[in-house]
């Protein structure tokens, strides 16, 4: 019966949802007209200042102060030609999701007479009270001030509500001090310190002066689609954004019947509403289908500079998030809504190109371009194996710990996959094939005896956390719910630090008398010979391979958070971080504090979660049950044998909470680390003892008193 009710409440989504734009709209008025792009702004601007603010933007040179007052009045004008009343500094917390305190343009002026009014200083600088964000100690109450800082170099950009708009001006996040207290100040200080690493080898290889480098991204997105009505009744589903308790459906994702499916109708009306919506703010989507497991979907966009990439992931989410509830959906970002199904990811597609369009991971057409192809991605390998520990790092959440390692996702040992073609290149530059150094096989790259290196590498490989993909390596690990930017940090800095390191080896060889195409053959066949542990081209869920990596090849398995967190502040890490000048040691322990806390209260809030259900509806669910069965009079054997079943799983479940409340009252220390290892060693096993008790009893128990919708319903009614 009440399933019938939900689904044909979900049937009514329709009624109130507006027309989205035409093909012909999408084109000529709706790509990017909620942002105020440096083409708007050249029509608002005097030229000098709008050459000062390009100069900022495309070239990364140091903001004018003296501009600001002609920005924002042009900022101020355009908002409320769109509808804007208020604006934001919008900026990115270490919480990983994103903030905003609102501001009307409103001013009075006295005698009941009021402006509207946004100066230079309101662009340039505004003071949240900050005392709420994590800080990780960076910033003790007593001084608890914060500051936001526009970043010109992401454009600002118009929010919509039903009633009215707000302007969110991209901004950063610091302490007095002027340590980072966000995630995007690292990740531009990250490009700035690729810029510079990479443009000495650029130069070696012959680019022309002046050429800048950044580094790319395009972030695919997977999400869950419930009905809203579900949502509401689950909980652990409002507390925590996964399921606690549930029984596997009868069918999961076996049928593989679901993946790149046809998309529902209600679905696809919904993806097509955030679409009309994140092309108005300029976001390049461009992929939408259904994913793996049943109720599961992905979207991606085109890849953009990281820096506008990591802001325009925060949208995504943001936009897939308010979008779903238009259509009595709930969109769920947690990397594993439902066990026994597959998990959400983020897969980060990585590069870097220069400001001429250049992929440096491109392998090119010529030997030239294969050689600082080749160069570049010897980098890579050097890279994540120097760096295992900081990508796994990266990507270490209690929620993204239910996924990594599970039968459906990276594992949380880090390789990379080459395809056997560029893997077969790299051999032979090792095995010297076809002769003495100067005719071997590197002089000859990209003519006789090295293959053509095709641009999208034929084969793939689902199972590696770092897959190169033709032009571009793909980091797999990173989880559905967070954000990008400290992965992508991560990810330029480690890079960075490789390619410095290869370069300075480059330099010397030639120095030392060697040709150039030598000198390069020698740098690459040396790192490939050094790092090729790290390569690994087979099925990386394989329990051969997770002993092969630890045993012979000497790989981290860095299993839970708590274990890769624990490495952020390795003395390799710090120095690393600090020579980049991308974070200092005291931004580093903050971060990693914070990460701890994070995961302490994540899983502590489950705990909670887990116990107050249990007792309070698993429990009483069981016990009616059990009465019912008691009162069912003569016994037959099958009541007797149920009553049996049920009084023993009953027992079983009350005995795992007694265990589950006394661990939750307990926090384990008084230091963050001993409250996230109290969580991850207790309270994590209690919870799991709890909820196979409760997931069994719902096999069991009568369907009429079961307390909550099941997997059954959530995955599968539309
Ligand atoms: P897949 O088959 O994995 O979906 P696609 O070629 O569709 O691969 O690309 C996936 C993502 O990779 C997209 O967001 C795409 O824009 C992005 N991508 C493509 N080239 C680059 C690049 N040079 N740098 C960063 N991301 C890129
Ligand atoms: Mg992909």
């Amino acid at each position: 019966q009440q399933d019938l009710e939900v689904s044909s409440a979900a049937r009514n989504w329709r009624v109130d949802v507006q027309q989205t734009a035409s093909p012909s709209q999408l084109v000529n008025e709706l790509f990017a007209s909620d942002v105020l792009t440096l083409e708007q702004l050249k029509t608002r601007l005097s030229r000098s200042a709008y050459k000062s603010l390009q100069a900022t933007v495309e070239r990364g040179e140091r903001l004018d102060a003296s501009i600001a007052d002609t920005v924002a009045l042009a900022m101020k004008t355009w908002a409320m030609e769109k509808g804007a009343t208020h604006y934001t500094h919008w900026f990115q917390p270490l919480t990983g999701s994103t903030a905003e305190k609102h501001d009307s343009f409103l001013n009075p002026s006295g005698d009941g007479v009021a402006i509207m009014s946004f100066s230079g200083k309101e662009l340039i600088q505004a003071e949240p009270d900050a005392s709420s964000f994590p800080s990780g100690g960076l910033r003790a109450t007593f001084e608890a001030r914060g500051y936001t800082a526009w970043d010109p170099s992401s454009p600002a950009f118009i929010v919509r509500h039903a009633n009215g708009a707000t302007l969110c001006i991209p901004s950063v996040f610091a302490s007095w001090t002027g340590e980072a207290l966000d995630l995007k100040i690292p990740l531009l200080r990250s490009i700035e310190a690729l810029g510079k690493a990479v443009t000495p080898a650029m130069k070696l290889f012959g680019a022309s002066e002046g050429t800048r480098v950044t580094s790319t991204l395009g972030a695919e997105q997977e999400y869950f689609l419930i009905t809203e009505e579900y949502f509401y009744r689950r909980p652990d589903l409002v507390m925590t954004g996964r399921t606690l308790f549930g029984t596997k459906p009868p069918r999961g994702q076996e049928l593989e019947d679901h993946y790149f499916g046809a998309i529902p109708d209600r679905v696809l009306s919904f993806m097509t509403d955030a679409e009309t919506q994140l092309y108005a703010l300029g976001i390049p989507v461009k992929t939408r289908h259904n994913e793996v497991a049943p109720g599961q979907f992905e979207i991606a966009p085109i890849f953009e500079n990281s820096n506008i990439a990591a802001d325009h992931q925060q949208l995504i989410m943001q936009i897939l998030r308010t979008t779903a509830r238009k259509y009595g959906l709930v969109c769920l970002l947690h990397e594993k809504p439902f066990a026994g199904v597959n998990g959400s990811g983020k897969h980060c597609n990585w590069s870097m190109g220069t400001d001429a369009g250049e992929n440096l991971l491109d392998p090119g057409d010529t030997p030239s371009e294969n050689m600082q192809f080749l160069f570049f991605c010897s980098a890579v390998l050097k890279a994540v194996d120097d760096h295992q520990d900081l990508l796994r790092t990266c990507v270490a959440s209690a929620s993204n710990d239910h996924r990594l390692g599970a039968n459906e996702a990276p594992p949380a040992i880090l390789s990379i996959f080459l395809g056997s073609e560029l893997t077969d290149i790299f051999e032979r530059i090792v095995s010297g094939e076809g002769g003495s150094a100067k005719s071997s096989g590197l002089m000859g790259l990209g003519s006789q005896v090295l293959p053509e290196i095709p641009v999208h590498a034929g084969d793939r490989n689902r199972t590696s956390p770092f897959a190169f993909t033709g032009n571009k390596f793909e980091f797999r690990a990173v989880g559905s719910s967070q954000s990008i930017s400290f992965p992508v940090t991560v990810m330029n800095a480690i890079f960075a630090d490789a390619v410095a390191q290869l370069t300075a080896d480059l330099q010397h060889r030639i120095d030392a008398g060697a040709g150039f195409d030598d000198a390069v053959a020698g740098v690459v066949r040396d790192t490939y010979r050094k790092y090729q542990r790290i390569v690994f081209n087979g099925d990386g869920y394989s329990e051969a391979w997770h002993q092969e990596a630890e045993q012979e090849r000497g790989l981290l398995n860095l299993r839970t958070t708590i274990d890769a967190v624990e490495t952020l502040t390795h003395e390799k890490n710090l120095r690393l971080f600090n020579d980049l000048a991308i974070l200092n040691e005291r931004e580093l322990v903050a971060r990693q504090e914070i990460m701890y806390d994070i995961y302490f209260k994540t899983v502590n809030i489950e705990g909670e979660t887990t116990e107050y259900m249990a007792q309070t509806a698993i429990l009483p669910a069981a016990v009616t049950y059990l009465g019912e069965l008691e009162q069912a009079g003569p016994a037959g054997r099958a009541v007797q044998g149920l009553k049996a079943q049920v009084s023993d799983l009953t027992d079983e479940l009350y005995d795992a909470l007694h265990t589950l409340h006394a661990v939750n009252e307990e926090l384990g220390g008084e230091e963050v680390h001993e409250k996230a290892h109290h969580m991850r060693d207790k309270v994590l096993p209690a919870m799991q003892q709890v909820r196979a008790a409760a997931d069994h009893l719902e096999k069991v128990v009568s369907a009429k008193h079961w307390p909550m919708p099941t997997y059954r319903q959530m995955l599968f009614v539309k």
